[in-house]
């Protein structure tokens, strides 16, 4: 029975997830590092503003942070109850969902990973794809507190398995969005109409979620708003990367796209949207794909 549940971690994405929990449940405790923004949260939403020792000592509580070393910092400070179950929607390392499965598990609690996919847009409607990892009957618990921000909701497999289908979604973004950027540039430099050859691929099979809504909504109306911070995908990339060395697999297009993606983060302006990655190609090419 879940009386109670937490979200920690007012981003971009939690502060828009956590805003669905007050539909299925009655207490909806948050908790952000600028507390101001927990404030404002349980003054839009009905939700309740507590401390960090409040808030994860909820039944299930959530965490949305950006990497997976500042949820390990948090649970081995504030370690839940027994028979709690965190439910981590970081885009999170897998191998650090084992070792916090394994922590928790020995408090009598669980650890899911449940990374999320649908950007801003998506937690904002509630349609996120959450794609899970760890103990089944943890996950069939934590279902209905899911349920009022996701869309696809999957158990993948074991600890770290979301994680890893994650990283391994992001990195399939991020080879289309460098992609992307190579053929509309050489559509421009060719004197063909971005527009007219975009209407074409979308309905034809090199289409993506790049082609599909980056592009028309990021990159060629030049706005390239900050909703998913490029040092968030190049981490991303980073962990698939990581992932295909360890399975000793070989990684020619994994390792150039984490390669250029890692230098288009370390080149680019501070608060940069993903894809701004673009930006990197375009200052080679010195054509603007617009
Ligand atoms: P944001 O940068 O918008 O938010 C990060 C959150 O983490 C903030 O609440 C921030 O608090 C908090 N935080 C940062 N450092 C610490 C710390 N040391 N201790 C405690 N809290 C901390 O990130 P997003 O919401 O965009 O992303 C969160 C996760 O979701 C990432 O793993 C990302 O890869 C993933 N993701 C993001 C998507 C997107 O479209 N943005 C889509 C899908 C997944 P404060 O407000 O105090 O800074």
């Amino acid at each position: 029975m879940t009386n109670s549940v937490a979200f920690i971690g007012l981003g971009a994405m939690g502060y828009r997830m956590a805003a669905h929990l007050p539909k299925s449940f009655a207490q909806v405790m948050v908790w952000n590092r600028n507390f101001a923004k927990a404030e404002q949260h349980a003054a839009k939403y009905g939700t309740q503003a507590v401390t960090i020792e409040q808030a994860t000592q909820a039944d299930i509580i959530f965490s949305c942070l950006p990497t997976s070393a500042e949820v390990e910092s948090i649970i081995t400070q504030y370690p839940p109850k027994s028979g709690a179950i965190w439910v981590d929607c970081t885009s999170g390392v897998p191998e650090s969902a084992v070792k916090m499965a394994s922590f928790l598990q020995a408090q009598g609690a669980h650890f899911l990973d449940a990374p999320v996919s649908g950007q801003t847009i998506g937690a904002e409607n509630g349609t996120l794809t959450v794609m899970i990892g760890g103990d089944a009957q943890a996950f069939e618990r934590a279902y209905a507190a899911i349920e009022p921000f996701g869309g696809l909701i999957k158990h993948v497999g074991e600890s770290g398995a979301g994680f890893a289908v994650k990283a391994v979604n992001n990195m399939l973004l991020a080879a289309n969005l460098w992609a992307t950027a190579e053929g509309f540039t050489t559509l421009k430099a060719n004197g063909v109409d971005l527009n007219s050859a975009l209407e074409c691929i979308n309905a034809s099979s090199g289409k993506s979620a790049v082609t599909e809504m980056v592009l028309p909504q990021r990159i060629l109306n030049r706005e390239f708003p900050l909703t998913f911070a490029l040092p968030l995908l190049a981490k991303d990339t980073g962990i698939a990367l990581a992932l295909a060395q360890q399975a000793k697999l070989p990684t020619p297009l994994l390792s150039l796209t984490q390669n250029l993606i890692q230098t288009a983060n370390l080149t680019s302006e501070p608060d940069s949207d993903f894809s701004a990655a673009v930006k990197l190609y375009e200052s080679w090419s010195q054509i603007e794909i617009k």
